[in-house]
C-alpha cells in the first residue's frame, strides 16, 4: 500500500473515456484535442494519444507542454498574449487563436506564417456557474458582431467558441447551435476550420453519442469546415481519486473526521464552486463531516453518510479528482502535497511523482 495521501488515476476508467472519444470522432469526422486546463498529468499522455487529435492550450508553458509531451496538433490560445511570448509560441503553435481583434491586430505581422483563429462569443452558454459562465455580462472572451469580425476574416482561417460547461443536455446544446448558425452562417462559410469547444459531456452514461456525432457532422458539411472539440472535463471526468487517510476523529455535535488531505490545497474546485466531495457509496447509519488538516476552518470535503464511524487510520477514497482537480493543487499550509499514482490496466498501483520538503520549499523562494 501506498503512503497516503495520493492521487489514483485508474487507466481503466480512462479508457472507457478514450474509447467514447475515438467513436465520437469515427462517426462525426470531428477533432478533438485535450483542453490542458482541466488535465495535465503528461505521465497520461502516451496512452491517450492514440484515442485524441492533440492539445489545446490557456497559456504558453499549457502551450509548450502539450506540444512536448503529446504531441500531434498543439492549439495555442490565451485570453491575452504577451508580447516576450508570441515568438515562442509560434515556434509550438500549429494554430494560434486569438481572443479579440486588436489581440490579432497586435500580432498579425509575428504569426503571418501561422493559421490563425479567432474566438467567438455567441452571447449563448451553457453553464450552471456565473464563474464559469462565457456569456456573463461584459464577458471578455471573445468578439461577438459579425460586421466587426468580417473585415479581418482574410487573415484567419477558423474560429473558436467555448460557450459550454458540463452540458449533459443533446436537446439543448443541438438548440444552441442551431442559433449561432442563424447567426453567424455567412462567417462560417469562410473559414476553415470551427472549435466548439469544451463543456460538453459527451462520455457521461446516458448521452446520445451517436445523435451528437450526427449533429457535429451536418454541421461540418454545412458549412465545409473542419469541426473540433476542445473536452477537459469529458475526457477525464471519473478517471481519479484521492486517496486519504484519517487522523483524528471526535464528535462535537457531530461526528467530524479529519483526513491527511486538504480542500483548499488538493481539491480547490469544490471549495471555488462550493460543491461537496464525492463519496460512494454514501449510505449507512452514520453521518460524518469529512474535513482537512488545513487550518481554514471551513476546510471541508462535505457531509456523508457511512456503514462505520472512522477511526484513525480508516482509508478515505474521494472520487472525481481528475478533471480541474490536480491542476489546481497547491502548497497552502505547506501541508504534504498528494502523491501521483496510476492504476495500471491488470490492477496494480504505481507511484509515478512524490512530492518532497524541497518541492514545497522551491515552490517559492
Ligand atoms: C476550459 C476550456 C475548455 C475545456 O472545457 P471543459 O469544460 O473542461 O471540457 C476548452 N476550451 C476552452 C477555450 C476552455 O476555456
Amino acid at each position: 500500500m501506498l503512503p497516503t495521501p495520493y492521487y489514483l488515476i485508474d487507466k481503466a476508467k480512462l479508457r472507457h473515456n478514450m474509447e467514447i472519444m475515438a467513436r465520437l470522432r469515427a462517426h462525426s469526422g470531428a477533432k478533438t484535442l485535450l483542453a490542458l486546463k482541466g488535465f495535465a498529468a503528461h505521465a497520461l499522455f502516451d496512452f491517450m494519444r492514440p484515442y485524441m487529435d492533440g492539445t489545446t492550450s490557456s497559456s504558453l508553458f499549457e502551450l509548450r507542454l502539450g506540444h512536448e509531451k503529446f504531441g500531434k496538433e498543439s492549439h495555442a490560445y490565451s485570453v491575452a498574449w504577451g508580447k516576450e511570448e508570441i515568438e515562442e509560441a509560434l515556434v509550438y503553435a500549429d494554430k494560434i487563436i486569438f481572443n479579440s481583434i486588436s489581440q490579432l491586430q497586435q500580432f498579425e505581422r509575428q504569426s503571418r506564417g501561422c493559421p490563425r483563429g479567432l474566438r467567438l462569443n455567441p452571447h449563448i452558454s451553457y453553464s450552471h456557474f456565473d464563474l464559469a459562465d462565457p456569456a456573463r455580462p461584459f464577458s471578455r472572451l471573445g468578439e461577438s458582431e459579425a460586421e466587426k469580425i468580417e473585415p479581418y476574416l482574410d487573415r484567419i482561417s477558423g474560429f473558436m467558441l467555448h460557450y459550454n460547461c458540463e452540458n449533459d443536455d443533446f436537446a439543448a446544446f443541438d438548440r444552441q447551435l442551431g442559433e449561432i448558425e442563424a447567426r453567424y452562417s455567412r462567417l462560417f462559410a469562410q473559414v476553415e476550420w470551427i472549435s466548439l469547444g469544451g463543456g460538453l459531456h459527451f462520455t457521461g452514461d446516458n448521452y446520445p453519442l451517436d445523435k451528437f456525432a450526427g449533429r457535429l457532422k451536418h454541421f461540418a458539411q454545412s458549412h465545409g469546415v473542419q469541426v473540433y472539440l476542445e473536452p477537459g472535463e469529458a475526457a477525464v471526468n471519473n478517471s481519479a481519486t484521492l486517496e486519504t487517510r484519517v487522523l483524528d476523529s471526535f464528535n462535537n455535535g457531530k461526528n467530524i473526521a479529519i483526513l491527511d488531505a486538504s480542500v483548499e490545497a488538493h481539491m480547490l474546485d469544490l471549495l471555488i464552486y462550493r460543491q461537496q466531495a464525492t463519496i460512494l457509496p454514501n449510505s449507512g447509519a452514520h453521518e460524518i463531516m469529512l474535513c482537512g488538516k488545513s487550518c481554514l476552518a471551513g476546510d471541508i470535503f462535505g457531509t456523508f453518510r457511512f456503514e462505520k464511524l472512522l477511526k484513525t487510520g480508516d482509508p478515505v477514497s474521494l472520487g472525481n479528482a481528475a478533471a480541474y482537480t490536480m491542476v489546481k493543487k497547491n502548497w497552502f499550509n505547506g501541508v504534504a502535497m498528494p502523491a501521483i499514482a496510476v492504476r495500471e490496466l491488470d490492477g496494480s498501483i504505481r507511484l509515478i511523482r512524490r512530492f518532497t520538503y524541497e518541492d514545497y520549499r522551491n515552490s517559492l523562494s
